[in-house]
């Protein structure tokens, strides 16, 4: 007898490679041109050259008996030296390289400190709309999923939040700038959060999940969680500020403001031991030290995130400005978003629909895509919307 959950998750594909995998069909069949895929959020824009000239001085001048064998299992010391002084350089905190543990990206960033922290019957919460992996990962920890809804502006409800919390709140998970609706949360959104966590008596773990982080456009600040909350733990991915995410590399950050962050750290190194997530990847780890304060040219989706934003909401479209991330929350023309994206699919447009990130009548477009792809979308999105505009004068 198999493990009849992992069965079922290894048979069902979430639906965003679902759509994904059937615009790849698609486009054999009509020509990839043809086919305007928002599906995923896979980077468009390139790995910067240094990354790429870092990597090559690295295979070409370091010893490879030591360039490719193990690190320790939470990561090379002097990797994990230059990601602390980095945070602390930027954000005037007192990280320490010993509460760094470098992983496989945020997805075992994330898989790795909720597997750390939970006990039988603890509930985490997540913010709705969210990663729908979330309930993944954390449901595989042995926790359990409370959904607690944004608001109309698609920030943290401090009164929602309020209500949710319970004894067994282990952690609240939040992710900013966001994956699916590109919102920033706000400082005094996040203060306020902040407060309401560390006035309950039971410790609450805020689990910053930030592979957006360097992703904004405009004024919009991405506060440092750890300043105002001290069990914060951060789950940071190198996946789209250096558009590396099939080279799997990020860290996870357990604060050293809180009391027990030494413990927090040991059952971190403990959980990545059960998990098989040691020593993550050599070359990357040393590659990516040593690119701390790059980012890949986010111009590209800042354009990009312009061009489609005016010219949807010219057209008739609602949607929130998204501040951040690659991703435009789409209000759907009808109250079911799986339908409206069914039909935007004879458009040959692929957008995901909400009810996959936990909320219902919106679609997400992602917008890491070429500019061409945009432009030759348009007409699409234009005609889909006067599809729904001439059923309401029949
Ligand atoms: N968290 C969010 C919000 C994401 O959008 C993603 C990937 O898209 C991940 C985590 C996983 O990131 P990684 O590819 O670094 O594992």
């Amino acid at each position: 007898m198999l493990s009849q959950r992992n069965l079922a998750l290894g048979r069902r594909r979430s639906s965003i490679r679902e759509l994904f995998e059937y615009g790849r069909r698609r486009k054999a069949e009509i020509g990839e041109e043809n086919v305007f895929d928002f599906s995923i959020g896979n980077p468009s824009v390139p790995t910067p050259e240094h990354v790429g000239s870092v990597m090559r001085r690295l295979i070409d001048e370091c010893d490879p008996v030591q360039l490719h064998g193990y690190t320790s299992a939470a990561g090379d010391a002097g990797v994990r030296a230059a990601v602390a002084d980095n945070l602390n350089r930027r954000f005037g905190g007192s990280v320490s390289p010993d509460l760094i543990y470098m992983t496989c990206g945020a997805a075992a960033s994330l898989t790795i400190t909720l597997s750390a922290i939970m006990c039988e019957g603890d509930e985490v919460i997540v913010l709705t709309p969210c990663f729908p992996e979330y309930r993944v990962f954390i449901e595989s920890a042995g926790g359990r999923v409370v959904e607690v809804p944004c608001d109309g502006d698609l920030q943290p409800d401090i009164g929602a939040m309020a209500a949710a919390l319970t004894d067994r709140t282990k952690a609240v998970i939040i992710n900013s700038p966001n994956n699916p609706t590109g919102a920033v949360y706000t400082r005094e959104r996040l203060e306020g959060l902040a407060e309401l966590l560390g006035s309950r008596k039971n410790p609450i773990y805020l689990i910053s999940d930030e592979p957006y982080r360097e992703l904004t456009y405009g004024e919009a600040e991405v506060p440092f969680v750890p300043s105002f909350y001290r069990r914060t733990v951060i789950c940071y991915s190198f996946s789209k500020s250096l558009s590396l995410p099939g080279e799997r590399i990020g860290y996870i950050c357990v604060s050293p403001e809180m009391d027990e962050a030494r413990d927090l750290f040991d059952a971190v190194c403990g959980a990545g031991r059960s998990l098989g997530f040691v020593c993550a990847p050599s070359l990357l780890q040393r590659t990516v030290a040593e690119c701390l304060d790059d980012t890949a040219d986010i111009n590209v989706y800042r354009r990009n995130r312009d061009r489609l934003y005016t010219a949807l909401t010219d057209m008739g479209y609602s949607a929130v400005h998204p501040d951040g991330a690659f991703y435009l929350f789409l209000k759907a023309l009808e109250d079911d978003a799986v339908a409206f994206c069914e039909r935007a699919k004879r458009y040959e447009l692929l957008l995901v629909p909400s009810d996959d990130f936990g909320c219902r009548g919106y679609a997400r477009v992602s917008y890491c895509v070429t500019p061409e792809q945009i432009e030759r979308a348009l007409p699409a999105f234009e005609a889909l919307y006067n599809e729904y505009e001439s059923e309401k004068t029949k």
